[in-house]
């Protein structure tokens, strides 16, 4: 069996010690003589496995009492809608930053359901920087503000909390939850699909302040009221119970290896070896401002546009997968989350090295 290096933006790699565990207990999970994706949601098994994840999500982030962790489905594209449908309470504006190409499907999923204010926005300069806080036009009488702390297309990452003045601040933070230290008070609504840097596809994890619920939108779906998820434990009806325990192997994981104070540290190191070789080299470049960089997600760009198919196809036959960038912007991305070990962002570097040596 050979592992590849895998550099997908989601879904991402999974640590291997997941994989190994989950394998282990795959036929028979601790004794009960079936797998966790035979069990009954609601048994006494699956209740252990589902409070053990979300104590252990809480502890990681240091979640405060007064938030409600959601097990959900639908992705975050489905909380592009159940944002408004929660938060809006009788208000009928809120309040959008545009640093990208997630934040516009956010805002045209928010304009379904409200008066959307881009309150700022980076498209002027093709999204490569995050526009100054004293330069947004913000509204006090917003329902909420959202935001994209990690554009996982541009590589553009806020390294700090925009301070709103009471108005509830909504982050989508699909590709960074987990990479670091995080105040989970500064927030109305943290949300993430799991498939970047949690677990499998088809979990969504939301993370929402108690005295933001209670008033959905008529005629919402009841699946989609934060109100009856919290009240029924994210079971309502049948959770996406699989990626819920792996998910929870993956909190127990990102503990041994120190919390999120040690992957900080990993992970910024692990940027920093692919944006001081894309810095030092004129062959390749990233367009992003150094200020928000993202730790998470590399585009880059080769001097000649014409070479992109050489270095994919040399980079996967040296184990080196998923380099292509998205296609609205071309050129390649490296996303690196938590489960990319160090040695994967080497392994890509030495390469990328190489690689300039030959065709340079
Ligand atoms: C991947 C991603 C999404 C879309 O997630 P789905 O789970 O496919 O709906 C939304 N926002 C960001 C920032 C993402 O990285």
């Amino acid at each position: 069996m050979t592992r590849v290096y895998n550099f997908s933006a989601g879904p991402a790699m999974m640590p291997e010690a997941v994989l190994s565990r989950a394998r282990e207990e795959m036929l028979d999970w601790q004794g009960s003589g079936m797998s966790v994706m035979e069990m009954s949601h609601r048994g006494k098994e699956f209740m252990s496995i589902a409070s053990k994840a979300e104590s252990d999500l809480r502890e990681l982030l240091g979640i405060p009492t007064g938030y409600k962790v959601l097990f959900l489905q639908g992705g975050a594209s489905a909380q592009f809608a159940m944002v408004p449908m929660n938060l809006l309470r009788g208000k009928g504006k809120a309040d959008y930053i545009n640093t990208g190409q997630w934040s516009k499907k956010a805002i045209a999923e928010a304009r379904r359901y409200c008066e959307v204010n881009i309150a700022a926005t980076a498209e002027a300069g093709k999204f490569t920087s995050i526009p100054a806080r004293d330069t947004w036009q913000t509204d006090p009488d917003a329902a909420y503000l959202h935001y994209t702390p990690n554009e996982t297309i541009g590589g553009v990452e806020f390294h700090w909390i925009p301070e709103t003045g009471g108005v509830p601040l909504v982050a989508d933070m699909s590709s960074t939850l987990l990479s670091r230290p995080l105040d989970v008070s500064r927030y109305g609504v943290i949300y993430a699909g799991a498939q970047k840097n949690i677990g499998p596809a088809g979990l969504t994890v939301v993370i929402v302040r108690e005295d933001l619920m209670g008033e959905v939108l008529p005629g919402a779906p009841t699946l989609f009221d934060y109100q009856v998820m919290a009240d029924n434990g994210s079971m309502y009806n049948t959770p996406p119970t699989y990626s819920w325990y792996l998910a929870g192997l993956v909190f127990e994981w990102l503990k041994g290896q120190g919390g999120l104070q040690a992957m900080a540290e990993i992970n910024r190191r692990k940027a920093g070896k692919l944006y001081d070789l894309i810095d030092a080299s004129d062959f390749y470049q990233n367009p992003v401002d150094p200020q928000c960089r993202s730790w998470m997600n590399v585009p880059f760009t080769l001097a000649d546009a014409d070479l992109d198919a050489t270095f994919l196809e040399q980079a996967k036959a040296a184990g080196l997968l998923t380099l292509k960038g998205h296609r609205s912007v071309g050129g390649m991305r490296a996303s690196i989350y938590n489960a990319m070990p160090e040695e994967g962002v080497d392994a890509l570097v030495s390469f990328m090295k190489d690689f300039e040596q030959r065709h340079g």
